[in-house]
């Protein structure tokens, strides 16, 4: 359900009951090993609780950018955190720290990193087996579903924000970077110029309503990454990549998925859709048989049964857009 307070910004939750800290941080924590990553606003370091000994990322966010009051988004990103809690595939947090500067989330340690390298690989050991993804795609769908349930969109879904527990083999999928998430609301329209330009749905960038199927092209967009190392657009030089996309040059030809099981290409046509409603939904991914093709060989009639077992957890920075 949508929370009661949404902000005149639509799709912006307004408040949260996640308590704030305004102790200094470094008094209950300290900062180790490098730096984890870093997004449009935000960095994110790997720290350590004095008290427990644990591991998390603390992700420091400015207040002002850009000359603006920017706080309210943060809460946002807390309350969508917060809603997101009990998804084992979305981020957790564990605590926030607030000084007149900037807003520190500290968020569960995801220590396999993101899945940009894997996506970009040039070597095929570097690269996910075609057995990883179809596990992987399935874990980032139950993340999705449960937002799409909770009448959220992530709208920045990209390999920069799908998180792995372990690189080698390639552990399990958390979901980060929900700040641009925006909650559907059916009697309002959602225009927003929001999102990643070379992930961008085409809908983003004809300016037409965004909904939960804009997340179903990125799912689309990183299914075809994780599987071929490259995106899925027919263009020559990378800044024709919005063209391609708002053009519809999606490249559908037998030659582009002649190295990829049907399975899997009947599932990027699903998502490669050009017009939102058209487009397979999160529930409906989970049920294509792509995710199951490996699940199903004699040996692993066990792995089929748990993956259908009803788990109540599981059924229930990115720039500005400029092209
Ligand atoms: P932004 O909103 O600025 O894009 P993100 O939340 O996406 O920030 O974080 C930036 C990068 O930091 C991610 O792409 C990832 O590589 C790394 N990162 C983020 N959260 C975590 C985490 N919880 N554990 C490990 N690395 C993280
Ligand atoms: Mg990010």
């Amino acid at each position: 359900m949508i929370p009661k307070k949404i902000s005149l910004r639509p799709g912006l939750a307004t408040e949260t009951d996640f308590p704030v800290n305004a102790d200094p941080f470094l008094d209950k924590y300290k900062f180790v090993g490098t730096e984890l990553g870093r997004g449009r606003f935000a960095v994110v370091k790997q720290c350590v609780e004095l008290s427990s000994g644990r591991t998390f990322a603390a992700k420091r966010l400015r207040k002002r950018r850009r000359g603006e009051d920017c706080r309210a988004d943060i809460i946002h990103e807390m309350a969508v955190l917060e809603l997101a809690r009990t998804c084992p595939h979305i981020v957790t947090l564990h605590e926030v720290f607030e000084t007149s500067s900037d807003m520190t989330l500290i968020l569960e340690y995801v220590a396999g990193g993101d899945i940009f390298e894997q996506c970009a690989a040039v070597e095929d050991d570097e690269a996910f087996s075609a057995t990883d993804v179809p596990r992987l795609i399935r874990q980032v769908l139950l993340g999705v579903a449960f937002l799409h349930d909770h009448a959220l969109a992530h709208l920045d879904l990209k390999p920069e924000n799908i998180l792995l527990t372990q690189t080698r083999p390639p552990g399990d999928i958390r979901i980060v970077d929900l700040g641009l998430a925006r909650f559907i609301q059916p009697d309002h329209r959602l225009h927003e110029m929001i999102g990643t330009q070379q992930y961008a749905a085409p809908e983003i960038l004809d300016f037409e309503p965004i909904s939960t199927a804009t997340d179903m092209w990125n799912t689309g967009v990183l299914t075809y990454m994780m599987l071929k190392r490259e995106l899925p657009f027919a263009v020559e030089e990378d800044d024709k990549v919005c063209l391609g996309i708002s053009q519809f040059n999606v490249d559908h030809s037998p030659e582009t998925f002649e190295d990829i099981s049907s399975n899997a290409a009947d599932f990027i046509r699903s998502l490669l859709v050009k017009a939102p409603q058209d487009r397979a939904t999160a529930e409906e991914c989970l049920a294509h048989p792509w995710l199951f093709a490996d699940l199903v060989s004699p040996s692993n009639q066990l792995i089929l049964a748990s993956a259908e077992q009803p788990s109540g957890e599981e059924t229930d920075s990115s720039e500005q857009i400029s092209c």
